[in-house]
C-alpha cells in the first residue's frame, strides 16, 4: 500500500473512512463467503511469506528465529485457522428464552458487524498485534482499517505491502505513520476503535472516540506481579519465571513478569535458582547470547538505564546490570527489595529487569499487588491450594496463570484483555468475533394469542362499513 509515501491528512482519513463505509454499506463484508475468503487470502500470505515476516520481525526487534516463529507467526495462524473452522457457528443466531409477558414468542440474539473498525497496533509484537485483531473484525463481517507501529516499521511496511496484495483493499486498508497519521484517523467517525498500546496514548484514543461515541477495546499494559510461594518445585519455578521474564521478548512483553514478590528467607534461594536458569538459558556471558531479543530502540534503553541507574536502586542489583548501547542490549538483571516508591516499582518496566520484593507471609503480598493499579496479568507459584484460591479471590487483574506465566494468552477459549488501568474489553477466539460486532436482540412474535382484541377490531370494522 503506498498510502504513507504521500502525505496522510485529515483529509485524506476522511476519504479512506468514506471508501470503506461505501464498501462497508454495499453489504459486500457481511457476507459468510467474503470473509471466509479474506481469511483464507490472511492464511496463504502467512504461509508464502513466511521468510519476509521472520526477516521484518528480526530487523525491527533482533527477535530470535523460534520466539517469532511461536510467539507472532504460530499464534497468528492459529488465530486465522480457528476463526475459518468456526464463523459459520459464531455467526449463526443464538436462540434464547423469552418472557412470560411476549407469549406466544421467539428470541434470538444476532451478531451484526459494527461497520467500519479502526485497529491501533503496537510494536513488541508488530505482527501478531497487528493481524489478530483485524482477523476478529473481518470475521465478524467489518471493513478495517490497521494503523501498526512506526516503531517496529520494517514489520509495518511489510503487513502494508503484503495486506495491500493480499487482502480485498475496498474493505481492508493500512495506514502507516506516527503520531500525525494516527491523530488524522482518530479525528473520523469509526464504529469501534481497537488500540493496543500504553495507557497515556490509551486516554488519547479513548478521547477521540467519545467525540463519536465509539466504542473502544483498549490493550494496555502494567505492572503484572508474580507471587512465589516457598512450597514450589524451585527449579520448574525458575524455569517458567525465566521464561516469562527474559525469554519473552528480553521483557518488552505486555503480560511479561513485571516483579516478584516472595518471603524474605526464600528470596535467597529463589535468587540462586534464578541465576542457574539464566546461565543454563544464555550462556555464562548473557550479553553474547543470541536467545534474546535487543531492547527495541535507544529511547527505551536509556529509559530502563534509568530505571536501574536511578539513585534508590541501583545498590540494589544482585544479577547482572551491564549494559550495552551499541547493541541495545541489557543484561538479564535481578533486584532485591527496592523501595516501593522508587521508579522502578511505580512504572510499568517493559524489559530486562526483574525487581523481587520480599514480604513476612505470601499472602502479605496480595495487599503490596492490590495498592497498584490492577495489572493485566497476574502469576502465582504455588502448591497450596488455599494460597491458590484466595490468590484468585483476592487479587484482581486482567488474566491469571497459576503456576507458570505468560500461557494464557495461547489459549483461545479464555479471553484476553485487561481490567481498570489495563484496559477494557477482550478478545481471542470468539471473543474476537464478540468483540467487532453487535449483539442485536431480536424478539419475533406472531399474530396468534390476540384474537379478543382482533374480534373487536373486526366488529368495530364491520359497523364503520355498515355491513
Ligand atoms: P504506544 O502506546 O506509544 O503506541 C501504540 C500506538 O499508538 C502506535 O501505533 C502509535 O503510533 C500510536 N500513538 C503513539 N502516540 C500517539 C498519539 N499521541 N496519538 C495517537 N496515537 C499515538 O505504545 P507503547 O507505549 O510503546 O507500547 C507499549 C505498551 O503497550 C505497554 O504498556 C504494553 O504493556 C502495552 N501492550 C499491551 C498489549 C496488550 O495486548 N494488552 C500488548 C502489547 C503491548
Amino acid at each position: 500500500m503506498e498510502e504513507t509515501k504521500q502525505k496522510f491528512d485529515v483529509d485524506s482519513a476522511a476519504i479512506l473512512v468514506k471508501d470503506l463505509r461505501r464498501t462497508f454499506n454495499s453489504g459486500k463484508t457481511k457476507s459468510y463467503d467474503w470473509r471466509i475468503s479474506q481469511l483464507e487470502s490472511i492464511s496463504k500470505m502467512i504461509e508464502e511469506k513466511e521468510k519476509d515476516i521472520f526477516k521484518a520481525i528480526k530487523e525491527d526487534l533482533a527477535k530470535p528465529e523460534f520466539e517469532a516463529f511461536a510467539a507472532e507467526i504460530s499464534m497468528t495462524k492459529s488465530s486465522c485457522k480457528l476463526a475459518l473452522q468456526e464463523l459459520k457457528q459464531w455467526m449463526m443466531p443464538k436462540k434464547v428464552e423469552t418472557s412470560m409477558a411476549t407469549y406466544p414468542s421467539s428470541a434470538e440474539i444476532v451478531s451484526e458487524p459494527l461497520g467500519v473498525v479502526l485497529v491501533i497496533s503496537t510494536w513488541n509484537y508488530p505482527f501478531l498485534l497487528s493481524l489478530d485483531p483485524v482477523i476478529g473484525a473481518i470475521a465478524a463481517g467489518n471493513a478495517v482499517v490497521l494503523k501498526p507501529s512506526e516503531i517496529a516499521p520494517a514489520t509495518s511496511s511489510l503487513l502494508a505491502k503484503l495486506l495491500g496484495q493480499y487482502a480485498d483493499k475496498s474493505a481492508l486498508r493500512v495506514v502507516e505513520g506516527a503520531v500525525p497519521e494516527t491523530s488524522a484517523l482518530l479525528e473520523q467517525k469509526w464504529d469501534k476503535i481497537f488500540f493496543t498500546g500504553g495507557a497515556r496514548i490509551g486516554r488519547i484514543v479513548m478521547a477521540a472516540a467519545a467525540k463519536h461515541l465509539t466504542p473502544v477495546t483498549l490493550e494496555l499494559g502494567g505492572k503484572c506481579p508474580a507471587v512465589v510461594d516457598p512450597n514450589v518445585d524451585l527449579e520448574v519455578a525458575a524455569r517458567r519465571l525465566v521464561a516469562g521474564k527474559w525469554v519473552a521478548n528480553n521483557g518488552q512483553a505486555c503480560i511479561g513478569v513485571d516483579y516478584v514478590i516472595t518471603t524474605k528467607e526464600f528470596a535467597p534461594k529463589l535468587i540462586d535458582a534464578l541465576r542457574s536458569v539464566l546461565e543454563e538459558f544464555f550462556g555464562k556471558d548473557p550479553m553474547k547470547s543470541k536467545d534474546r531479543a535487543r531492547i527495541i530502540n535507544s529511547f527505551h534503553f536509556k529509559r530502563l538505564v534509568n530505571l536501574m541507574d536511578d539513585n534508590k536502586v541501583s545498590d540494589k542489583i544482585v544479577v547482572g546490570g551491564r549494559r550495552d548501547e551499541s547493541k541495545l542490549q541489557i543484561a538479564p538483571t535481578i533486584l532485591l527489595d527496592v523501595p516501593e516508591d522508587s521508579l522502578i516499582m511505580q512504572e510499568e518496566i517493559f524489559g530486562p529487569l526483574l525487581p523481587i520484593m520480599t514480604v513476612e507471609r505470601v499472602e502479605d503480598s496480595f495487599d503490596m499487588i492490590n495498592k497498584k493499579p490492577k495489572a493485566l496479568a497476574a502469576y502465582l507459584f504455588s502448591d497450596d491450594e488455599q494460597i491458590k484460591k484466595k490468590f484468585v479471590e483476592n487479587v484482581s487483574a486482567g488474566g491469571m496463570v497459576i503456576n507458570d506465566t505468560i500461557l494464557h494468552v495461547t489459549v483461545s477459549t479464555l479471553p484476553f484483555g485487561g481490567v481498570g488501568e489495563s484496559g477494557m474489553g477482550s478478545y481471542h477466539g470468539e471473543y474476537s468475533f464478540d468483540c467487532f460486532s453487535h449483539k442485536k436482540s431480536v424478539l419475533y412474535r406472531s399474530f396468534a394469542g390476540e384474537s379478543p382484541t382482533r374480534e373487536k377490531d373486526r366488529e368495530r370494522a364491520q359497523a364503520r362499513s355498515g355491513n
